[in-house]
């Protein structure tokens, strides 16, 4: 059997008494490209920050190439990581992209990318620039590795994020809303990006409101509404024939 990259299950995310995510199954294999697509508040966010703890699940399970993450619950309710090792561990497959770049502004782009791969993976400086100056070629960015982020435009900063989010050779990477902080003509850059790494088969969960590019590059299309998958399947079954309500009216409004 193969063993899945991702595997959610049940997830549910309560914040006090607003319940956004209501029990939430997702699975990804190796290569799939999966697109959330969904409402603003509909829970896109939330969803992808419990895959690696950013945020603490109030029930369900995370498994990360077949290997459970471990939680306990504390007295507020939520299921935090009951073993940070683990946690470490697990969050080194995972690579995250946002919407607002979140790259360290006192360091320089190759810094930014061989930081963890250093500091958290062990990797010997050499053989992280390695990797990194390999990275920020193919993203386009070798000629601005000695530069600090407040001195690059918003593509930029972004395409060295996601080189950053690759330095460390991440099972799934994970994308939340990467275009959508970008003035629009820096948005085909960043996608052209992402695209090439989709035609590698990395596995990628990705948030967007690009909806012809997560037509273009997704194996699968999740509608997340009030905190439920309210409809899946494939880009053609999604942006072509959607058959719940809510679905339709949210092609609709964006088209
Ligand atoms: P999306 O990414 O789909 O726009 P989010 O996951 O950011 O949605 O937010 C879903 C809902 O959860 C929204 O109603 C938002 O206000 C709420 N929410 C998100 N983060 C928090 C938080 N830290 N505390 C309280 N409510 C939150
Ligand atoms: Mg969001």
């Amino acid at each position: 059997m193969e063993t899945h990259a991702i595997e959610i299950s049940n997830l549910h995310k309560r914040y006090g008494r607003l319940e956004v995510l209501k029990g939430i199954s997702l699975t990804a294999n190796q290569g799939d490209v999966i697109s959330i697509i969904g409402g603003s508040g509909s829970g896109k966010s939330t969803f992808l920050r419990c895959i690696n703890f950013l945020e603490t699940p109030s029930e369900g399970s995370i498994r990360i190439h077949g290997e459970e993450i471990a939680v306990r619950r504390e007295k507020t309710g939520s299921l935090v990581p009951a073993d940070r090792r683990q946690l470490q561990r697990i969050r080194s497959q995972l690579g995250m992209v946002f919407q607002s770049f979140n790259l360290w502004p006192h360091m320089t782009v190759l810094q930014n990318v061989i930081e963890v791969p250093t500091q958290v993976l062990g990797l010997s400086r050499d053989q992280a620039t390695a990797t990194a100056e390999e990275l920020l070629r193919r993203v386009g960015l070798f000629e601005k590795r000695g530069v600090y982020p407040a001195f690059l435009s918003g593509g930029q900063q972004q395409r060295a994020a996601i080189a950053r989010a690759l330095a460390i050779q991440p099972l799934v990477t994970l994308f939340d809303e990467p275009t959508s902080a970008l003035d629009p003509e820096l948005v085909g850059e960043v996608l052209s990006v992402i695209r090439d790494l989709a035609r590698e088969k990395r596995t990628m969960i990705l948030v967007t409101h690009e909806m012809a590019f997560a037509r273009e590059v997704s194996t699968h299309v999740v509608f997340l509404h009030k905190g439920l998958i309210a409809e899946q399947g494939t880009p053609a079954e999604i942006f072509g024939s959607p058959r719940c309500e809510p679905l339709q009216k949210f092609i609709s409004s964006i088209r």
